[in-house]
């Protein structure tokens, strides 16, 4: 048992080494004790505290004197009081703290003084803020996402009825015309809803040959609308820059992404600049940019003329999180966009100098073989129908409508069903063959990868097609890309639906 001097001087030690602020204050609230953590906390030391009130040091004026009165009331009443309170430190920033007060008592029941525990609320606000602004961008991009995916299938429904509305027209009917003006204007809100989609990262992910000056061009008219007109755009696209392979969302998430900081970092305006080039690469100067191998990459450069970046911000600017815009930045730009690059076997570099302006270089390798356009190319212009057996499976009415209505034109011999397991028992109760399904990726209950694996069990040779425009979590995205099923992207028009179900009849091995 230490003795009774041992126990007060460690009863000291302890208030002393405590890390939150601890203050002793008299019936009248005059200070007559304060721990080293509180001239930490607030920048008064002792001897600037002691004898004074609380009040004349570090009251901040945020609070009504209704507070004040309510808190004197209850600690002169005997009771604890515990609350948040906004003060002011030495310097004369106010800072967030949660307070303890509680009133000590003589033999008698007569108070004496007051302890008031302190802890500083800055870190805990600034990280609670710091979850909300997460948290508000995940809401946003869950409604921009839902939003998007009901667009897509009345898009797709327009696309359908657009068409045949025209099939049985004249060649040279002016309402032909018209017609013409629906299409384009249903595929510029495609656009935006791919571009939404890709926000919200929900898109399916499609990798295709693709020229990347055309996604440029497609995409300058909404990036200008982005940046603001402070600031100059400037495109320098070379011809010969090289097709490359790539999902067509994510080529513009990147460019958005790049567009966006180079615009953060011009807050008075300045010139962007996107250019492309072909380069040649041999083993070391592969090697030098990152690359893994030697050959043809297209380059493509987001330039800025504005604040730059430190060598200490270019170490780290690809790192999730890692932003210099406090509670406006996410620090997720430049990772995703990373991220992307390398999925696409390439690379992203920065140069950048304080004060000039930032570069931002994205090699992304040539796709050598022109195999894969030519077939595309290839198959473009028929619209070829077929007499097999094909069973439709959609939640939505109207889309379903829509494919049934453009399938029989074609001459495709039609069982519909809404749900996977009505698609089961319709399949039971089907005498005949059935050379196909066509399903929905996300439908109530049994999903369309489900219901494929189902049916292929009593008919192993039936083919699938898989339809939708975003599978909404990420488990499920995975899983269509996973199991190498064909997929056709909503909204679909009669071409890219007439097509996707021929290649997916004709394909050799069931799919
Ligand atoms: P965020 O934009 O949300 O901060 P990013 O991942 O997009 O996150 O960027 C990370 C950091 O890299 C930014 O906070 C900024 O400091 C720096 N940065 C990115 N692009 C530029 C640029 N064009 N000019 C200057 N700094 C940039
Ligand atoms: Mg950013």
């Amino acid at each position: 048992m230490p003795d009774t001097i041992d126990v007060q001087r460690l009863h000291s030690a302890a208030l002393d080494a405590a890390a939150n602020a601890i203050v002793i204050t008299d019936r009248e609230g005059i200070m007559v004790w304060v721990n080293p953590a509180f001239t930490r906390l607030t920048g008064f030391s002792a001897e600037e505290a002691l004898g004074k009130n609380p009040r004349d040091l570090i009251k901040s004026g945020a609070h009504e004197p209704a507070f004040y009165r309510d808190l004197w009331q209850t600690v002169l009443a005997g009771n604890v009081w515990h609350g948040e309170m906004t003060n002011r430190r030495k310097d004369g920033t106010v800072y967030p703290e949660e307070q303890t007060i509680t009133p000590v008592k003589d033999a008698q029941g007569k108070i004496t003084h007051f302890i008031a525990i302190k802890q500083d609320l800055t870190e805990a606000k600034r990280l609670e803020a710091q979850i909300q602004q997460a948290q508000k961008m995940e809401s946003v991009g869950h409604l921009a996402g839902g939003i998007a995916h009901d667009f897509n299938n009345l898009l797709g429904v327009i696309t359908v009825f657009g068409e045949l509305a025209g099939d049985g027209l004249p060649a040279d009917d002016p309402r032909r015309a018209d017609l013409q003006n629906i299409q384009d204007a249903v595929q510029r809100a495609a656009t935006l809803t791919r571009q939404l989609l890709a926000f919200s990262r929900q898109q399916v992910l499609h990798p295709r040959v693709l020229d990347p000056n055309a996604v440029i061009t497609d995409l300058m008219k909404m990036l200008g609308r982005l940046i603001g007109e402070d600031i100059e755009m400037i495109t320098e696209l070379d011809k010969n820059a090289g097709r490359v392979r790539i999902d067509t969302g994510q080529l513009e998430q990147v460019l958005v992404n790049l567009a966006v900081n180079a615009r953060d970092a011009m807050p008075r305006g300045g010139k962007l600049r996107i250019a492309t080039s072909p380069v040649q690469l041999d083993n070391n100067a592969a090697h030098q940019q990152g690359l893994e191998r030697a050959g043809g990459y297209a380059v493509l450069t987001v330039s800025d003329t504005g604040s730059g970046m430190s060598a200490e911000t270019q170490a780290r600017a690809f790192e999730p999180f890692f932003t210099t815009k406090g509670t406006k930045g996410t620090g997720l730009g430049l990772a995703t966009v990373h991220g992307i690059i390398r999925q696409s076997h390439g690379n992203i570099v920065i140069s950048s100098t304080i004060g000039t302006g930032t570069t931002l270089t994205v090699f992304l390798p040539q796709v050598a073989s022109h195999e894969e356009e030519r077939r595309a190319m290839a198959r473009e212009p028929e619209t070829q129908g077929g007499s097999e057996t094909v069973l439709l499976v959609e939640d939505d009415a109207a889309i379903r409508l829509a494919a049934s209505t453009v399938l029989m034109r074609l001459g495709y011999m039609v069982i519909v069903a809404l749900t996977g397991e009505e698609a089961l028992a319709q399949a039971d109760r089907h005498q005949g063959a059935i050379h196909l399904v066509i399903s929905d990726v996300v439908l109530p209950g049994l999903d369309g990868l489900g219901l494929v694996g189902r049916l292929r069990e009593q008919r192993p040779k039936i083919k699938a097609l898989l339809m939708s425009g975003y599978p909404s979590d990420s488990m499920t995205r995975r899983g269509v890309e996973q199991s190498g099923l064909p997929f056709l992207e909503k909204p679909f028009s009669t071409s890219s639906l007439s097509r996707g179900v021929r290649d997916a009849l004709d394909s050799v091995t069931p799919n």
